[in-house]
This record gives structure tokens, sequence and C-alpha cells, in this order.
């Protein structure tokens, strides 16, 4: 069985991340999406948070949620899994996963990441930009599943 893993902070999941995992069930096995903690990111919703939106939007019996804060590919080689898989919105995304997929195949040369480019309609599409559209009364319905709307509005609407 071949088992890919989707990592990101997901906070909260979009309409961008979705497509991604979407597109990853056609090609893997299994699919777990990884909530990690990132200290480096003020987050709106505790990583429970994050995974109970995710479970809300991944109605797909290949797709599992799972949360890990240590390193990536410890997780990867104690699942078994092949690849990591990693959305592409733009050039500014490409300096940094670059680096990130040679670090993980340096400390694991079994593991190989795969690039999957934005859809055209997500590529300015972030969790932050959702949350500051939110953060002053815009509508997010067009980049968000529509099962979690009202949790992010509830949490950001307003938030000053
Ligand atoms: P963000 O950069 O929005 O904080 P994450 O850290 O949660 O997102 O990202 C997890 C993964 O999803 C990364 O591989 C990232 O490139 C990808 N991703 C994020 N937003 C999009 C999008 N709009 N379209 C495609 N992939 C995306």
């Amino acid at each position: 069985m071949k088992i890919a893993i989707c990592p990101g902070s997901f906070d909260p999941v979009t309409l961008g991340h979705l497509d991604i995992i979407e597109r990853a069930t056609e090609l893997f096995d299994k699919v777990i999406v990884l909530v990690m903690s990132n200290s480096a990111k003020h987050s709106a919703f505790t990583v429970e948070e994050r995974m109970e939106l995710l479970k809300k939007c991944t109605d797909h019996t290949k797709v599992e949620i799972d949360t890990y804060n240590g390193l990536l590919v410890n997780y990867a080689k104690n699942k078994g899994a092949v690849a990591i898989v990693k959305g592409l919105r733009a050039v500014s995304d490409f300096d940094y996963e670059f680096q990130q997929a040679l670090i993980n195949k340096s400390l694991y040369p079994r593991i190989e990441t795969v690039f999957l480019t934005a859809k055209g309609e997500n590529m300015f599409l972030s969790s932050s930009m959702v949350k500051e559209v939110c953060r002053l009364d815009g509508d997010i319905s067009p980049f968000v599943p529509a099962e979690i709307v009202n949790d992010i509005n509830l949490r950001c609407k307003g938030d000053k």
C-alpha cells in the first residue's frame, strides 16, 4: 500500500488544501493529512480544533487526519510512507519547499517529495488570507469548505 503524507498547519483548512488532498488520493492508496504545530506562526485554532475542521470536510475512506510535533521524516518512516505531498502556489513557495525536500531526502533517502501545482483559482489562497478577510468582515465562503464557514466566522470575525 502506497501511503502519502500531506503536512501543514491547516489553520484553518482552505479549498486550496482540499484540492491538493483530493488529488493526492488519486495518486496514493492512503493519504495522511498531518497537522503540525508551527511555533513560528501564531495560530487561530488549536491543533485539535484544526483536526476537527479537517474531519468535517474530508469524508474520504482514503484520508486519515493525524498530528505530530516531531521530525516529519521520523513520522513518515514509522508509517511506512513513500511520499510527502505539497502544494505549490507560486515561485514564492518554491525556495522554501525545495530546501525542505532536500533536507528530508538527506535525512530519509527513501522518501520522495511530490509537488502538485495549485489550481489557478487557488494561487493566492492561504489560511492567513482567509483569517484576514474574515477579521475584516469579508465573506470567506468562496475560499473554504461550506461545512466550516461558521466555525471560522465565530473564531475570527471582528478579531482585532
Ligand atoms: P499556509 O501556507 O496557507 O499556511 P499550510 O502550511 O497549512 O498552509 O500548507 C500546507 C500545504 O498546503 C503546503 O504544501 C502548501 O503549499 C499547501 N497549500 C496551501 N495553500 C494552498 C493553495 N491555495 N493551493 C495549493 N496548495 C496550498
